[in-house]
């Protein structure tokens, strides 16, 4: 039986590593961490996604701040938002909760985010740092993918690994993690021939294809560690991009969904937004990983 990576038991452990961090601090930082989220309308998953956000950051002791604006705002008093944020000097980190309403363009306003606040790694300064190996915050859910690699002792040096989706919110700064930690890594994407065959190869698979148990046996090898990122409500249930029965008895180890790497993404925008605040309430240089980081490991 293939070993389950357990996000959400790591994510319970590294809360509370995140509550000694926070609390062992707090005087000299004279104020908790504050992680602002803007929401845009009425998205009814993005509510459940936002409140849970909020859960985790009262679980650890960051000071939530959710700004629930209309679907019908002007983008530039949504501009106007971000900048009010990037000013607060009580807030740490800042997350737009996406997608936006239609009629609202993303990429200017990720853009808008100081890089120095940037609780989901995306902006285009971080994934560059990220490119080059230079600190700085990490895309959440890779970020996590790693982590529960490392806290289950599978350590990527010198294997194979496969990512299947190229997006810049997973599959590309989820290959550049696996790069950067000596895997050999190939991505796969809509448009990959014979994904099968390619697959196969892996030692290590991670699937953000966001198409439901796409990935089964037959895309599989003997041994191989396999991640699902995927996440769908699918007949009254949840399911992820692979079809967990049939890869679990092959796989050596394998993320449940729900359970797997959900858990994780949270727990790593609280990661971004506390390594945030150890860094603004120092006081010096404000560069990201200028002062030790006393969770730099969790920064792949
Ligand atoms: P996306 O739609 O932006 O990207 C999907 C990628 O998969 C694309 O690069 C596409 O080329 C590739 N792809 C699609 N069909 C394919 C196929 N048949 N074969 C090979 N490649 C294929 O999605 P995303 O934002 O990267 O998210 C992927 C999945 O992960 C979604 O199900 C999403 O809900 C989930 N997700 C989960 C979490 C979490 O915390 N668990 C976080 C982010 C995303």
């Amino acid at each position: 039986m293939a070993l389950r990576l357990d996000g959400r038991q790591l994510a319970a452990e590294l809360e509370n590593r995140l509550r000694g961090v926070i609390s062992g601090r707090l005087e000299r930082a004279g104020r908790p961490p504050g992680l602002a989220v803007l929401r845009v309308g009425d998205d009814p998953a993005s509510g459940v996604y936002v409140a849970n956000k909020a859960k985790a950051c009262a679980r650890v002791g960051i000071h939530s701040l959710v700004k629930h604006l209309g679907a019908d705002i002007a983008p530039a008093e949504l501009l106007a938002a971000i900048t009010e944020l990037n000013n607060d000097p009580a807030v740490d980190g800042i997350l737009l909760q996406l997608p936006l309403p239609a009629g609202l363009e993303e990429a200017p306003l990720l853009a808008a985010i100081d890089p120095a606040k940037d609780a989901d790694g995306l902006h285009t300064l971080n994934l560059g740092r990220l490119l080059k190996g230079e600190p700085g915050p990490r895309s959440c859910t890779p970020a996590g993918v790693m982590a529960l690699l490392a806290r289950h002792g599978i350590d990527p040096a010198g294997r194979r690994a496969v990512v299947v989706g190229r997006s810049i919110l997973v599959g590309q700064p989820m290959a550049l993690m696996l790069q950067a930690a000596d895997a050999t890594v190939s991505v796969a994407h809509s448009r990959t021939l014979e994904l099968a065959a390619l697959t196969r190869q892996a030692e290590i698979l991670v699937v953000a294809a966001g198409r439901p148990r796409l990935v089964g046996a037959e895309h599989v090898s003997p041994g191989a560690v396999v991640v699902d990122v995927g996440i769908h409500r699918l007949d009254g249930g949840l399911c992820g991009d692979v079809r967990f029965e049939e890869v679990e008895p092959l796989a050596s180890a394998i993320t449940p969904v729900p359970g797997g790497v959900g858990p994780m993404t949270v727990t790593m925008l609280l990661v971004n937004t506390v390594v945030s605040w150890w860094t603004h309430t120092e006081g010096g240089d404000p560069g990201p990983g200028s002062v030790d980081n006393p969770l730099a490991d969790l920064l792949p």
